[in-house]
């Protein structure tokens, strides 16, 4: 099989509560979502999305995912695309970093792959554990009382696993965790994730404030030293996010005891074949993960859920279907979250149609010049 054209959409996904708040008053109302269609010499073709949460979250912005592809298109064209260890060889050598703009691409041979194969892509990358993926609502940071009641209407939904986005003002952040947990029963999560937003001494005051409580901390400090300073200071289970952006990042805190689990985000390391080779170094340390994305559409959400669903059930501590949380349709076919739960599809490759009358025509498409 070879690559004879790149195509990209680009498609702004709003989200369906209007805003969505995080650490150091940040915030995004529409999600500039990116799809990557590649088109094959055998008459099919595949599909990927890369959608970042807004330019000042991780090192990745809506418009470079598609300044990026058009400078790694011309080196894909002619590629095998289901040749999934030699796409990345070629993106990682015509261009040294920006993980984000390569994951649509490898998301969308993952997909080429599965359709050659006949395999829905869960199955390529491990095979299929239990019948559904646990669900968790991220909870868009407000006052504490917003946030209990927002919880509480999720859990009536099925949901019984809750990030809320903390990372503000440590008194604020003690009040929304101790209000939040309240509600909660046994066998229900709580993560207060930070998302780099504390300072370390306000990440004291908030860990010691909660030291009780049942409570996940995630991501304090913006840096891998600062967070290390606070998990070395609490008895609460620990995860890294942001900090965890590769696999030699993971083994560097894997060797300083710097957290029990990790958040694992598709576009954060480059897509799934990145993704899915840390996972399994996961699985054999015994660090159990996040299985998610920076955001994302409906095929975004599909990928998620193969990679989380060909994770050994232990390991899979929670993911999330975006889909849910945006008004906008990038593609049919995608899980739906119901009553907490998701599964991949059973399908060939993703299991995604393109929405191509939500996706509109192309705002760019590269092919072999003549
Ligand atoms: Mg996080």
């Amino acid at each position: 099989m070879k690559i004879t054209a790149i195509n990209i959409y680009q498609i702004d996904l709003p989200l369906k509560e209007g805003r969505y708040s995080w650490a150091d008053g940040k915030f995004v109302e529409v999600f500039d979502c990116t799809v990557v269609e590649i088109e094959t010499n055998e008459g099919i073709s595949g599909y990927g999305e890369v959608c970042p949460l807004g330019p000042f979250y991780l090192p990745a912005y809506g418009p470079g995912v598609r300044t990026g592809v058009a400078e790694l298109a011309p080196y894909l064209i002619d590629a095998d695309p289901t040749k999934t260890g030699n796409i990345n060889l070629i993106m990682d050598t015509a261009l040294l970093g920006h993980p984000y703009v390569k994951s649509g691409i490898d998301m969308a041979c993952w997909d080429l792959l599965g359709k050659q194969t006949n395999l829905p892509v869960c199955d390529l990358l491990g095979g299929r554990h239990g019948g559904s993926v646990a669900l968790y609502r991220a909870i868009s940071q407000e006052a504490p009382d917003i946030m209990a009641n927002k919880i509480a209407g999720y859990r009536d939904q099925g949901y019984t696993k809750f990030q809320l986005k903390v990372g503000g003002d440590p008194d604020d952040d003690i009040a929304r965790i101790h209000r939040t947990r309240k509600i909660l029963d046994r066998g229900e999560i709580l993560v207060a994730d930070a998302n780099t937003g504390w300072l370390m001494h306000e990440a004291a005051r908030v860990v010691d404030g909660i030291a009780k409580l049942d409570v996940y901390i995630e991501q304090p400090c913006k840096s891998y030293e600062e967070s290390l300073t606070i998990r070395r200071r609490t008895a609460r289970p620990f995860i890294l996010d942001e900090n965890i952006d590769g696999l030699q990042a993971l083994l560097r805190a894997y060797g300083d005891g710097a957290m029990d689990l990790i958040n694992l985000k598709i576009s954060k390391v480059g897509g799934l074949t990145k993704a899915r080779q840390i996972r399994d170094l996961c699985v054999s340390l015994g660090i159990a993960m996040t299985i998610e994305d920076s955001w994302g559409g409906d095929i975004i959400t599909a990928a998620i859920a193969h990679l989380a669903h060909s994770t050994p059930k232990r390991f899979r501590f929670s993911s999330t279907d975006f889909n849910s949380y945006v008004t906008a349709q990038t593609a049919t076919g995608a899980p739906i979250g119901e009553n907490g739960q998701m599964a991949a599809g059973e399908v060939p490759g993703l299991g995604i149609v393109p929405d191509f009358a939500s996706l509109g025509t192309p705002v760019a498409c590269y092919s072999k010049r003549h």
